[in-house]
C-alpha cells in the first residue's frame, strides 16, 4: 500500500536528525509535577475485582487503597478505535468522527477500514516515483497531548490506539500504535505453509492469512512470501480498467499479466532436515536455520518494487512442525522501525532512535496473533508465548520511555490484555459452545496470567517513577463472552428492510476488503433496501440524497423507520431459548453531536451478553440463519455490545471526584492537571 522512495536524492536527504533537534521550537516549560497513564486494552472491571478479591493483583490492590477502582464509562459502539479517540479529544464520537473499524464508502457501500484514508504513489512511465504515498488520519478533535503540548507540558505517547499516522506533537514524542499497518497494508496478514495442506485449502483464509502447500523435491521446497501490493502494476491496472467498455484482446492479456505480479514476492526455499526434525529456511540472501517450537530473531526483509523503489520490512519464523510433515509459520511483515514506508513516530526519527537503544520491537499495530489461532494455524500455547513477547515488546519501549526523562506526561498502551480475551473466554465459559474442558485445564489462566503481567508490569513503572508521580491505570471497554452470532442483514431481509435477489454471494473474506478486488452487496435490491448493517452493530439508513441509490427520504420518514426498526430490533429472539438478543438501541441523535454526525449510523446496536454480530456482518453478509453458535476460537468481545455493560475500569492512586468517570472525562483531566484551560467543546469533565 505504501512506498518508501529509495532514489539517490532522498538517500542524500536522509541524514540522521536528533530527537532534540526535531522535538519543536516551543518552549517547554518544566512542570515539577509529572503524571503516568498507562492503558490495558479492554481490561475488564469485573474480572479486575475478581482477580483482586483473590490476592492476584497486589500492585492493583495497593494503588486502589490509594486512590480507587472504578468502572470507566465507554463510547458507543464500546470498541478501541472509537474509546480511545475519545480518550485523546474528550469528545464523543460526533466530534472526532471514529464510529468503528470499518467505514462504508455512501456511493458504492463498500465497506473500508476506518481511521485512515490512502492517496497512493503515482509513477511516472510507469517507473520513476513524482508523488508519495500518503496516509491522513480521519480522527478530528484535538489530543490532549498536542494541546498541552503547545502550552510547554512534555509529552511520551507510546502505542495509544488511534495514533497513526503519528500527529505532530510539539515538546512530545510519539509512536504511532493502531492502525498502523504491516507491509500489505493489513492489521496482520500471517504465512502458513505445509506439507499437509491440500490444494483446496491454499489462498487467503477467511481473516488475515496465505496458506500455501509445500511440495517437496527431495527434501527442498521452494515457496514465496507474499509481500506488499505493487503500486506500479496496481496504477498500470487501474488506467486499463479506467478505459470502460469492452477490454481489446490485448488488453485482457495485459490486465491477466498484471494481475499475476500485483504483489512483490519473495523467492523462499525451505530445506528440510528429516532426521534432525529441523529446517533451514533461505529468503532475500539469508539462511535461517529452525528448530521446532522456537521462535526465530526478526529477519530483514527488503522488497524491491523496481530499480528505484523498495520496502523494508521484518518477520519472525516459528518451525511448526518438522517430523512426518512440515509446517512453518511466518509472522506478518512488520514495518522496520528504523526504515518504514511512511513516518510511524514523532519525530519521524523517534522510531529509528528508539530501535538503536532498544533493537527490535513489533510496529504493527495490531500486535498479537489472534488471526492464526482463529484459523487453527496456530495452537493455543503458540499464541500464548507470541502474546507474553508482544506484551514485552510494548512493556520494554514504555519502560524505556519513562527512564529517558524526557516527559511530564506519558502515556504508554499495552493492548496484549484484549488479545488475550478476545481469544481464551471460551475457556473461562463453561456455557461457551468452544469450551473444551481439556483446555481450559491447561489454558484455562491463560486471561488471569496476562493481567498478572499487567500488575508485574505496573509494579515495574512504579519502581522506574518518582514518588508523587500521578499514575492512572485506564482500559477503553470491557468484555463479554460471544456464544451466538448474529446475522444483522439476514435479519433485516426477514424482516423486509432489506431487499436481496438472485444468487446467495459467497462469504465476504477480509482479503476482499484489503485486496481491492472483493464484490460486496453483489445480490443487494438497493432500489427497495431501507437498512443495511455493517460493522459492530451499526445500522445506517438507505438515505435519500447520501446513499448513491438512497430510498428513504432524510426527516419524517427516517425518524419513522429509526422508531419502528429500533422497537423491532428490540423483540430480536434466539429461537433455541428465547432469550433476548439486543439490550437497548441508540438512536444516532440521542447519543452523538458535532461535526461529523452525518457519518455515524441511524442506529447503534447493543447486544446481550453472549451475543454479537457475525463476521459476515461486520462486512455486509447476509449468509443464510439468523442466529448461530460461535465455533470460532475468537470467543470473547465487546464491539456491539450494549456499552452500559461494557464499562473499561480506572484504577488510580488519588481518588477522583466522581463515582462514574467516563473515558472522555480523561483529557481534561491531564489539562487540568496541568493547569491549563479547558475547552467549552469538550464532553468530559475533570476528574480532580
Ligand atoms: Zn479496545
Amino acid at each position: 500500500m505504501t512506498m518508501r522512495f529509495v532514489t539517490a536524492l532522498t538517500l542524500a536527504a536522509a541524514a540522521s536528525v536528533s530527537l532534540l533537534a526535531c522535538s519543536g521550537s516551543a518552549p517547554a516549560t518544566q512542570y515539577s509535577q509529572k503524571l503516568v497513564i498507562i492503558g490495558f486494552d479492554g481490561m475488564d472491571p469485573d474480572l479486575v475485582r475478581q482477580y483482586i478479591d483473590a490476592g492476584k493483583l497486589p500492585t492493583f490492590k495497593k494503588l486502589t487503597e490509594q486512590g480507587g477502582l472504578y468502572p470507566l464509562t465507554t463510547t458507543h459502539s464500546p470498541e478501541s478505535p472509537t474509546a480511545w479517540a475519545s480518550f485523546a479529544t474528550g469528545v464523543n464520537a460526533g466530534k472526532h468522527n471514529i464510529y468503528d473499524f470499518l467505514v462504508r464508502d455512501t456511493n458504492t457501500y463498500f465497506p473500508d477500514l476506518g481511521m485512515v484514508t490512502r492517496v497512493p504513489p503515482t509513477f511516472l512511465f510507469n517507473y520513476i516515483p513524482t508523488s508519495k504515498p500518503q496516509i491522513l488520519s480521519t480522527r478530528g478533535g484535538t489530543s490532549f497531548w498536542v494541546t498541552a503540548g503547545e502550552a510547554g507540558v512534555r509529552s511520551s505517547i507510546l502505542t495509544v490506539p488511534v495514533t497513526f499516522p503519528p500527529e505532530d506533537v510539539r515538546n512530545g514524542e510519539l509512536l504511532s500504535g493502531l492502525p498502523l499497518p504491516d507491509i500489505r497494508g493489513t492489521m496482520g496478514t500471517f504465512s502458513f505453509y505445509a506439507t499437509d495442506l491440500s490444494r483446496y485449502e491454499e489462498g487467503s483464509t477467511e481473516m488475515g492469512g496465505i496458506l500455501r502447500r509445500l511440495v517437496m523435491d527431495g527434501d527442498v521446497a521452494r515457496t514465496e512470501l507474499v509481500g506488499p501490493p505493487n503500486p506500479v502494476v496496481r496504477q498500470q491496472l487501474a488506467a486499463l480498467r479506467a478505459k470502460g467498455g469492452t477490454p481489446s484482446d490485448a488488453d485482457r492479456k495485459s490486465i491477466a499479466e498484471l494481475e499475476a505480479q500485483s504483489d512483490v514476492r519473495l523467492p523462499l526455499t525451505i530445506r528440510w532436515n528429516r532426521s534432525a526434525k529441523s529446517a533451514v529456511v533461505e529468503i532475500d540472501g539469508e539462511s535461517i536455520p529452525l528448530e521446532v517450537g522456537k521462535t526465530s530473531r526478526w529477519i530483514d526483509l527488503e522488497f524491491r518494487i523496481n530499480f528505484l523503489i523498495r520496502v523494508h520490512g521484518m518477520a519472525q519464523m516459528l518451525l511448526m512442525n518438522a517430523d512426518n510433515e512440515l509446517q512453518l509459520y511466518i509472522s506478518p511483515v512488520n514495518w522496520k522501525p528504523d526504515n518504514p514506508p511512511v513516518p510511524i513516530s514523532h519525530p519521524d526519527s523517534f522510531a529509528g532512535d528508539l530501535f538503536e537503544d532498544i533493537g527490535y520491537y513489533r510496529t504493527l499495530g495490531w500486535a498479537e496473533a489472534t488471526w492464526p489461532l482463529n484459523e487453527e494455524r496456530m495452537n493455543e500455547q503458540q499464541f500464548m508465548d507470541d502474546l507474553q513477547r508482544a506484551f514485552d515488546d510494548r512493556a520494554q519501549v514504555i519502560l524505556s520511555r519513562i527512564d529517558a526523562r524526557q516527559w511530564d506526561v506519558l502515556v504508554g498502551v499495552i493492548e496484549s490484555t484484549d488479545r488475550v480475551q478476545h481469544m481464551m473466554w471460551r475457556l473461562i465459559d463453561p456455557k461457551h459452545p468452544m469450551y473444551d474442558a481439556v483446555l481450559a485445564q491447561k489454558y484455562g489462566d491463560s486471561i488471569e496470567r496476562i493481567y498478572r503481567r499487567a500488575d508485574t508490569f505496573i509494579a515495574e513503572v512504579l519502581e522506574h517513577l518518582e514518588p508523587g508521580t500521578q499514575l492512572m491505570i485506564v482500559s477503553d471497554h470491557g468484555f463479554h463472552s460471544w456464544r451466538r452470532a448474529v446475522n444483522l442483514n439476514t435479519w433485516l431481509v426477514q424482516e423486509g428492510y432489506m431487499v436481496i435477489q438472485g444468487q446467495q454471494p459467497g462469504e465476504k473474506k477480509l482479503e476482499d476488503l484489503f485486496g481491492g478486488s472483493g464484490e460486496f452487496w453483489e445480490n443487494v435490491d438497493w432500489s427497495r433496501t431501507r437498512a443495511y448493517a455493517m460493522g459492530l452493530g451499526q445500522v445506517y439508513f438507505n438515505l435519500q440524497g447520501r446513499e448513491a441509490k438512497g430510498i428513504v427520504s432524510p426527516g419524517a420518514e427516517a425518524k419513522q423507520l429509526a422508531d419502528e426498526l429500533s422497537a423491532r430490533l428490540l423483540t430480536m429472539v434466539d429461537p433455541t431459548d428465547g432469550s433476548r438478543i439486543i439490550r437497548s438501541v441508540y438512536k444516532r441523535d440521542d447519543v452523538y453531536s458535532g461535526e461529523f454526525i452525518g457519518n455515524a449510523a441511524e442506529l447503534q446496536v447493543g447486544m446481550e451478553d453472549g451475543y454479537r454480530v457475525s463476521w459476515q456482518t461486520t462486512l455486509g453478509g447476509s449468509p443464510q440463519g439468523i442466529v448461530y453458535d460461535n465455533m470460532k476460537k475468537w470467543s470473547g468481545d465487546h464491539g456491539g455490545y450494549d456499552f452500559a455493560t461494557t464499562a473499561g475500569v480506572l484504577i488510580t492512586n488519588r481518588r477522583v471526584n466522581s463515582q462514574t468517570p467516563n473515558i472522555m472525562d480523561i483529557a481534561p483531566t491531564v489539562l487540568k492537571f496541568f493547569g491549563l484551560p479547558i475547552p467549552s467543546y469538550f464532553d468530559g469533565k475533570p476528574l480532580w
